[in-house]
């Protein structure tokens, strides 16, 4: 006999099948023959002399052992092993060859035949006596080696279960629905968090974004995916002289003034996805009813007296004065435009009284200096008690270090009786005989908004005394509080002491939370100059949320001032958002879809080289970063989630999962699917707090539940689970960006020009702003008034806000440049 053979070039169980037999078949009666792939012919029995040739596989064997019996085992390999074989189904070539008899250990060609239809099968039919009758073949040095040439021959296409949609996640590890209504329970930890309320008659900047309601949110989200109950709580601070003068200026009434800025606010912070369970306003009833009762019950318990001094009073629009409204001849340096509380030529703090020809500021009128008597706060006398329980609360609730020296520095002082009430009408009533004209001082006022607006959230649901559960609760609940560093001895010091002294039960601050401030690119954030980046504008650049988020938080001001730079939030998105966490995502998430038909395999993670290593990293990473997470240092929880992010793409680097590691090493390509889509669901729980609408697209990608932040790693995820579709996570910014938003967002040092008046404006009436663009002629007054007005605002902590609609008259150039000193008509 003189013949060449080629194999089967297929891929699958039927070319696996055909080989074996064939290979075997030469090895042990032809074994001067080659068997090998050749690229030029498929499965093929050929002599060159005579061009003779056979094609089939079981031919080959007959011919090559010159032995043509057949039994009842061909029979059936040729017929019901060979359709399955030929339409990949394993599990019908599995229950077909279960039918065979077990073959003797003859080298027959039958024997042979049936022996390469069981080959591709060894593993299911392990145990069973087909199966051991085929290792005990396999035996032979002969078979061996054909089996190596069979295998090296045939490029074997995985077979893998079909997508089938199904759902198939571990219970016990998900996120629990909180309800509609959300009240403390027993045994559980229970949590209110509040941001503080923004003050209504302006647009929030960034900095104030990150310092309280986007650190809030994070801290609230982290709270929820942990399954602890967490009621996260925020809303306007709407009472005021500044919301009553600005009403007065926009001549509309200061609700009319509040709803308009309210909703504002909301659209704001609905876009950064801030999850208030509720946002709501101080005024409303219940904040009167509330604030009432804690002022009376001060009283009944002598912790509030009377006492009168004299006060500027304007006769013209009948009201006292308050500092910031009074301006007059400074009696230091006679400066004629000093406000009533600092000259802003010499910097002195001042007394209105003490201003020489003091004048209204609203409509220029000379004011009367008229006696008022005012009730105040007797914080002297709390301040044993409250001493006592900041030094504790300090400790336990772990206060940031800037809040602890804030209030120990109040604390050294001595506290004095407080002023708590105001010639005012747009606020609080004093439920006082005699006080009709007065309102509750809005710092008084404002804290006891987070009671009063959890107490409207649950007269939404219709349980009226559900928010007690919350507020008079100490044992029960513990109070988180986040803040910028300006506000804090209202929160150490007014509202504790306010609380303490109405001898009742009250949920007191837990722990506090503050930030520094946040600057706009070098220092640029604009106390003097006027320039930034707004809450709303935000938006305009395209930029997702999520993207935003991770921003701000990475740069919160935790322990010192930081800056925003538009450079650092383009490299952030590219190579961090991007490069790791996207890439991570999309690199499995594309496999598993192209390879396993988007269906988690049966996997062992036993299969993986150093397995133990990989998971106790990620464990010490996660328990890290739930440390961090509960202590709210949020900048490190974030980078402690994207390490373990980074943890999952070396793990895909270091088990090289490709191609050749899905067809050469299918146990160690399941395992390494199995664990990694696991791992990106972990990844998914950990950054929620900071991207949640992130943490929404992979849970679609995944096609799963939203997971709780678990102590330890789990495989939560089990085989079987259909993934869904892959999505793009982030997009490149393309570095073009960083000059066109600066110099969008920015003026040039040196280069104000008046058309920034309106930008000023736009700070405290961003809406209208455009109508009250300034005429050349005005300039003069327009320009003094307008340096006030950022000036106080700046004194607040306000920063300026570029109008979108005033770009069009930056280039316009129409007025005269205005310098950043105080410039005089
Ligand atoms: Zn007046
Ligand atoms: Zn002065």
């Amino acid at each position: 006999m003189s013949f060449v053979v080629a194999a089967d070039k297929g891929k699958g169980l039927l070319a696996q099948a055909n080989n074996v037999k064939v290979a075997v078949a030469v090895a042990l009666f032809a074994p001067k023959v080659d068997f090998a792939r050749s690229d030029d012919s498929s499965l093929q029995l050929k002599d060159p002399k005579s061009g003779f040739e056979l094609v089939e596989p079981n031919a080959i064997v007959k011919y090559v052992l010159s032995d043509f019996a057949s039994d009842k085992n061909t029979e059936i390999e040729e017929s019901e092993v060979y359709q399955a074989l030929k339409s990949g189904k394993k599990d019908q070539a599995v229950d077909a060859l279960k039918k065979l008899q077990t073959p003797d250990s003859k080298q027959s060609s039958a024997n042979i035949i049936v022996f390469g239809a069981v080959y591709p099968f060894v593993k299911e039919l392990e145990g069973s006596d087909l199966g051991s009758w085929a290792a005990e073949f396999a035996k032979d040095p002969k078979i061996a080696e054909a089996l190596t040439k069979a295998k090296s021959a045939t490029s074997i296409e995985r077979t893998v279960a079909a997508a089938t949609g199904a759902t198939k996640v571990k219970t016990g590890f998900l996120v629990k629905e909180q309800g509609n209504s959300i009240q403390p329970k027993d045994n559980e930890r229970n949590i209110l968090i509040t941001s503080a309320l923004p003050y209504v008659n302006n647009v929030p900047h960034l900095g104030n974004v990150v310092g309280s309601v986007l650190s809030a949110d994070i801290y609230a989200r982290f709270a929820k995916n942990r399954n602890y109950n967490a009621l996260f709580i925020c809303g306007t601070d709407e009472y005021g002289t500044a919301t009553e003068t600005k009403a007065l200026e926009e001549k509309v009434t200061p609700q009319q003034l509040c709803d308009k800025y309210h909703k504002l606010h909301k659209e704001v912070y609905d876009w950064f996805d801030i999850e208030f369970d509720h946002f709501g306003r101080t005024t409303t009833p219940l904040q009167t009813e509330i604030a009432q009762d804690i002022f009376l019950k001060l009283h009944q318990n002598g912790f509030l007296e009377e006492q009168t001094t004299e006060q500027l009073y304007c006769p013209v629009h009948k009201a006292f004065l308050a500092d910031r409204f009074v301006e007059g001849t400074c009696p230091k340096c006679g400066y004629e435009d000093a406000r009533g509380d600092q000259c802003d030529k010499c910097g002195g703090l001042l007394n209105p009284l003490e201003l020489i020809n003091p004048r209204c500021k609203l409509d220029n009128a000379t004011p009367e200096v008229r006696e008022s008597t005012h009730i105040y706060l007797k914080l002297n006398e709390l301040e044993p008690e409250l001493k006592k329980w900041v030094a504790e609360a300090s400790e336990k609730g772990d206060w940031s270090k800037n809040s602890k020296t804030i209030t120990n520095s109040w604390l050294k002082q001595g506290l004095e009786p407080r002023c708590i009430t105001r010639d005012l009408v747009w606020g609080t009533p004093v439920p006082l005989e005699g006080y009709g004209e007065k309102v509750l001082y809005v710092w008084f006022d404002a804290c006891i908004g987070y009671v009063s607006i959890t107490a409207n959230y649950f007269k939404e649901k219709d349980e009226p005394k559900a928010w007690e559960k919350w507020w008079k609760n100490p044992e029960n609940v513990e109070l988180y509080q986040f803040m910028g560093k300006d506000n804090v001895p209202f929160h150490t010091v007014v509202f504790p002491a306010s609380e303490i002294g109405t001898r009742e039960k009250w949920t007191k601050l837990h722990h506090l939370n503050t930030t520094e401030y946040l600057q706009y690119e070098d220092g640029k954030f604009s106390k003097s100059r006027g320039v930034g980046v707004f809450g709303n504008n935000a938006k305009d650049t395209g930029i997702s949320p999520s993207v935003w988020r991770y921003y701000l938080a990475s740069v919160r001001p935790e322990t010192s001032d930081s800056h925003f730079s538009w450079k650092e939030f383009v490299t952030k998105n590219n190579s961090e958002l991007l490069a790791n966490l996207g890439n991570f995502v999309n690199r499995l998430v594309k496999f598993t879809i192209a390879k396993y038909n988007g269906v988690i395999p049966e996997f062992d993670p036993k299969n993986i080289p150093n397995y133990q290593a990989f998971a106790d990293d990620v464990n010490s990473l996660l328990a890290q970063y739930i440390e961090a997470m509960e202590a709210v240092s949020i900048r490190r929880g974030l980078e402690l989630a994207m390490a373990i992010s980074s943890r999952g793409n070396q793990f895909l680097q270091d088990n090289k999962l490709d191609n050749s590691l899905f067809n050469d090493s299918p146990d160690v390509s399941d395992a390494v699917v199995g664990v990694g889509l696991n791992l990106i669901y972990l990844v998914s729980a950990i950054i929620c707090p900071f991207m949640p609408e992130t943490r929404n697209q992979i849970l679609e990608t995944l096609a799963a539940p939203p997971l709780s932040i678990t102590d330890k790693f789990e495989l939560v995820l089990e085989p079987g689970h259909n993934i869904g579709k892959a999505q793009y996570l982030f997009k490149r910014i393309d570095e073009k960006k960083i000059d066109e938003w600066k110099a969008f967002y920015s003026m040039p040092a040196g280069s104000f020009k008046g058309p920034l008046l309106g930008f000023s404006i736009g700070l405290i009436v961003p809406i209208v702003a455009t109508q009250l663009y300034i005429k050349p002629r005005w300039l003069g007054d327009a320009q003094r008034e307008l340096w006030k007005i950022r000036h106080e605002i700046d004194f607040v902590g306000w920063n300026v806000r570029i109008l979108e609609e005033s770009r069009g008259f930056r280039e316009a150039d129409l007025y005269q440049p205005l310098t950043c000193s105080h410039s005089h008509a």
